[in-house]
């Protein structure tokens, strides 16, 4: 089940669970869109994979499965981002 975390990793703006700018990579990175395309270009800092669209859970399962209340701020480290990302950046996420 997908944590739903509630801010970006990165610049720490609220994502709330219906947020449809929340972005998260296959081990959930979250990540809000400007991010994503401006900062990241679409390759996760901590793991070097793509990011998807966060999907968005109903409020009937919202009310049963409450997103998490943990806030991660990890923000870019941009020495150690220059290599992920010239390691991944030109190659699409399903041939990473
Ligand atoms: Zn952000
Ligand atoms: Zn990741």
């Amino acid at each position: 089940m997908l944590q739903l975390r509630p801010v970006c990793e990165h610049c720490g703006k609220s994502l709330p669970a219906d947020d449809a700018e929340a972005m998260i990579c296959s081990f959930e990175c979250t990540f809000c869109a400007d991010c994503v395309n401006d900062i990241l270009y679409n390759v996760c800092p901590n793991c070097g994979g793509g990011f998807e669209q966060r999907p968005v859970r109903t409020d009937e399962m919202l009310a049963q499965y409450p997103p998490t209340k943990l806030k991660i701020h990890n923000p870019v480290k941009s020495e150690q981002f220059k290599g992920i990302l010239s390691r991944y950046k030109n190659i699409p996420p399903s041939k990473r």
